[in-house]
């Protein structure tokens, strides 16, 4: 994973000294000695992180956050402030202006890098959502704009696990007051629970009296509920080795004792975003997929679904030893409607078609719409008989009952014809199958069309 870090501050030294630290987790390092000079590389797209010190002159880092948060172009760069140790204030201006993290100096490394690994993280996936968003944009596809990648990090549900009251209490005082907060004050409790409820962020203490709060941590990771479930330890000054154990196992990112609220808060925050645009994205891939496998005038499943599902509901049937048919139905004499009463029309009838044959099979049966005004019906568990009463039906819902098209202005009599097919032995493939079928439709068009036809090995 690597990144463009830009490292603004007056001092050259400081410069200097993040950039080697930086450069030698491959990380790519920009520098700027004041904020003018760090806004114009923002505003080029020339970084993907920031780490800003407060205290510059001229223009202070505080300004210079501001500036890039409230600049359409700069506003999703992470921002990381660099503050004074003595100065616990400067991280409520630094939130007040939109700081995303911040770091003390001196600067600690493993400090650094895990906070620049978590930012970078979150930037990869902020872009990802942004592009995608742009892409549905111009598909036309409005739900993947609708989950908006600017969703906060706040109103998270969040679990602390800690055994010491005096420890919980402080800790569930400072997160209570933006998101909800419970306690699990045993790590099998909290395990539990973990999996059961939706939580956003796991808070969990280091010092727990009685338990190997890493034990803890693996466990979350191996288990499938629990794996990408953000973690923040709640780590002892003197804990360093086992905050980079942590890490290793896959823990997001930890604070130090003293909490000091707001860095607890800022950090609880941005693991809550990455969860957020996370499911975000996974929901605008399931949407795209969707997308790809369904008829976009009938809503449907198209045939590429088809294709990819019906090699699988034969295997089941062959080796449960099941039935399976398979209908292709075609609507009788559809080009006339197109050439009479306009495309507009035909189309309205290839929609009002597609839904009396969803409502008429089962919800196991997968009916698609094949090419034009030719449907297939794949239905599991279904003999030859069975299917030609279903496909009976069908023809049946769309003779009995006239069709409406151009608001109701003319009513068509609509007419299919069908051919049915069912797995024959040992010898039999999926091609043959629906070859089969493709004859009986066929011959039903060939006999007089509005009717039903099986075909046999
Ligand atoms: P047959 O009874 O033998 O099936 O006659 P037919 O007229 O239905 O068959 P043919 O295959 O000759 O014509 C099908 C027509 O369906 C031709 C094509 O323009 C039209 N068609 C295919 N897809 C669409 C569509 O999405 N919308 C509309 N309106 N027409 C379509
Ligand atoms: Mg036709
Ligand atoms: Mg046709």
């Amino acid at each position: 994973m690597t990144a463009r870090i830009l490292v603004v501050d007056d001092i050259h030294a400081n410069v200097k000294l993040l950039e080697a630290r930086l450069s030698a987790e491959y990380f790519q390092v920009l520098t700027a000695f004041n904020g003018r000079d760090a806004l114009k590389i923002c505003n080029a797209g020339q970084c993907d992180i920031v780490l800003l010190d407060v205290m510059m002159p001229e223009m202070d880092g505080f300004e210079v956050c501001r500036r890039i948060k409230s600049d359409s172009r700069t506003q999703h760069l992470p921002v990381v402030m660099v503050t004074a140790l003595d100065q616990p204030e400067d991280r409520i201006r630094g939130l007040e202006v939109g700081a995303d993290d911040f770091l003390t100096k001196p600067v600690n490394d493993l400090a650094l890098i895990t906070r620049v690994k978590s930012l970078v993280r979150l930037k990869m996936l902020t872009d990802e959502l942004r592009m995608r968003a742009e892409t549905g944009r111009e598909l036309g596809v409005e739900q993947i704009l609708d989950a908006s990648p600017e969703s906060g990090g706040s109103h998270g549900k969040l679990l602390v696990v800690d055994d010491r009251p005096s420890s919980y209490k402080r800790i569930v005082q400072y997160l209570a007051t933006e998101h909800r907060v419970s306690v699990a004050t045993d790590p099998q409790e909290a395990i539990f629970r973990a999996v059961d409820e939706e939580f956003d962020t796991l808070v969990i203490s280091m010092a727990l009296t009685d338990f190997d709060p890493l034990r803890l941590c693996s466990q979350l990771r191996s288990l499938e509920r629990t794996r990408t479930l953000p973690i923040i330890l709640i780590a002892e000054s003197d804990q360093d080795a086992g905050v980079i154990r942590a890490l290793d196992l896959g823990v997001n990112d930890y604070v130090r004792r003293p909490i000091e609220k707001n860095e607890l808060l800022a950090r609880v925050r941005t693991q809550i975003r990455r969860k957020r645009y996370n499911e975000t994205l996974r929901q605008s891939v399931q949407a795209t997929i969707e997308m790809a496998v369904t008829d976009s005038l009938t809503g449907l499943h198209n045939r590429r679904y088809l294709d990819s599902h019906i090699g699988g509901m034969f295997r089941e049937a062959q080796e449960t030893g099941k039935p399976l048919s398979v209908v292709i139905c075609d609507i009788d004499l559809f080009k006339a409607v197109n050439d009479e009463f306009g495309h507009d029309a035909g189309d309205q009838v290839i929609r009002e078609f597609a839904n009396r044959l969803q409502k008429t099979v089962r919800n196991i049966d997968l009916a698609c719409r094949y090419g034009g005004e030719e449907f297939v019906v794949v239905m599991p568990d279904t003999d030859m008989v069975l299917a030609t009463s279903v496909a009976e039906r069908i023809r049946t819902e769309v003779a009995s009952h006239p069709f409406f098209v151009n608001n109701g202005a003319s009513q068509l009599s609509i007419t299919v014809s069908s051919g049915i097919a069912s797995i024959e032995g040992g010898e039999d493939t999926t091609e043959k199958l629906l070859k089969r079928a493709d004859v009986a439709l066929y011959n039903a068009k060939r006999a007089g069309r509005n009717r039903v036809v099986t075909e046999a090995a």
